[in-house]
């Protein structure tokens, strides 16, 4: 056997074998567009789970630069990683349980979602120990009943918080509520969340707590529902350019996650080889494969074994056999395609460069495109483009 290149012949170099590459002016196009759906009312632009598995500092930067007026967040440990980071647009952070020390958020002016009276008796606690008012969001319960105050401490709550509110330890900054059925447009349960939305507002009012802001719509309200807008809206998953309606095609956004692998090797296989575990691929004739460091490990499910196509050589290869906990393998075909070693490899992308789409995946998967990105991970190394300065 000869080989015709040696390692030392070849350039070094730093490039990550596995790479989720993040383009910054994407979120900008699409935060820019969302913010044309939502026409008066404010965009707050959604960065729990580190922006999707996008990472949050750099996506909020990006997304506040375009015109995002606020920032959503699940925990406060991400609220925090925000202030720490600089930004200090408003942030709003919605699940916590009731123990949770709030002081750190409360002196770092992070808005704090609350759903029940334990909540915000915890908040106000913290608040007097650390001598700071708390700025509080309620979140009400309109129907989706899993976060939010729940109708039959509706009454303890507004007690508790006229009470809050006239010593100074809070400040009611908003009310909000969450759908059930946002990526079903015309499904009347959206009607009646927003018509309790607007009840309980009037509630409020009606108590002399008037909130600032109120707000209700998820990436797929923002788009189809101009009546659900409220003074405010709360897209996560369009801003990565991710469509919410799959039915409804990719609404205009562009994806903003590229996942690429280089090209580890490229060899042969006979015709009756088989490849990969348990060898559910066999070669059907003499073919060239290539080898991929990107496994389950890294986010690319088992089941997806043998049902994606990868961008190679200028055109999409079928990956083969089992995915294994590092690693996949693709057919190149008898002549190979020119494909060499080192060569990049697109999973998927926004698609201009013919590679698949994250959607692609779920559609095999039976799953949704945020669970998609949001499992990209183990070695994966993370980089950005665009949006030089943001
Ligand atoms: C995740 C989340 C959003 C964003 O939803 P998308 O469907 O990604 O637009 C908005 N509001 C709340 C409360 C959420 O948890």
């Amino acid at each position: 056997m000869t080989t015709t290149r040696r390692t030392s012949q070849l350039a070094r170099t730093d490039q990550p074998q596995a790479e989720a590459v993040i383009d910054l002016d994407a979120v900008a196009e699409n935060v820019r567009a969302l913010r044309e759906h939502a026409g008066p009312a404010a965009v707050m632009a959604v960065v729990k789970a580190d922006a999707y598995n996008h990472g949050a500092v750099p996506v909020a930067r990006a997304a506040l630069a375009a015109g995002a007026r606020e920032l959503g967040v699940t925990t406060l440990d991400e609220a925090l990683e925000l202030r720490a980071a600089g930004i200090e647009a408003p942030i709003l952070s919605w699940l916590h349980t009731a123990d949770a020390n709030f002081g750190p958020a409360i002196e770092a002016g992070v808005e704090l979602g609350l759903s029940s009276p334990r909540h915000l008796a915890s908040v106000v606690e913290a608040a007097r120990r650390v001598g700071v008012t708390a700025t509080v969001t309620i979140k009400v319960d309109t129907g989706l009943h899993r976060n939010g105050v729940a109708v039959d401490e509706w009454d303890d709550m507004m007690r508790d918080l006229g009470r809050a509110r006239a010593e100074g330890s809070v400040r009611l900054r908003g009310a909000f509520s969450h759908l059930a059925h946002g990526d079903e447009p015309d499904h009347p349960g959206n009607t009646e969340q927003r018509d309790r939305l607007t009840e309980a507002v009037a509630d409020l009012r009606r108590r002399s707590l008037t909130p600032e802001v109120v707000h209700l719509a998820n990436s797929a309200a923002t788009v189809t529902r101009p009546d659900l807008r409220f003074d405010m809206v709360r897209p996560g998953i369009a801003m990565y350019g991710l469509t919410p309606i799959p039915e409804r095609g990719d609404m205009g956004f562009r994806p903003v996650m590229t996942v690429r692998a280089r090209v580890v090797l490229v060899k042969k296989v006979e015709a009756g080889g088989g490849v990969s575990y348990g060898h559910t691929w066999i070669a059907p004739e003499d073919t060239t494969v290539a080898l991929l460091p990107m496994g389950y490990a890294d986010g690319i499910r088992r089941n997806l074994s043998g049902r994606i196509e990868v961008q190679l050589g200028g055109r999409r290869c079928p990956q083969i056999g089992r995915v294994c906990m590092d690693q996949v393998v693709v057919d190149l075909g008898p002549e190979g395609g020119g494909v060499e070693e080192g060569d990049e490899a697109l999973f998927f992308g926004d698609g201009r460069r013919g590679e698949p789409l994250a959607q692609e995946w779920a559609d095999e998967l039976g799953t949704i495109n945020y669970e998609i990105v949001t499992g990209i991970g183990g070695r994966t190394v993370r980089s950005y483009v665009g949006a030089k300065g943001a």
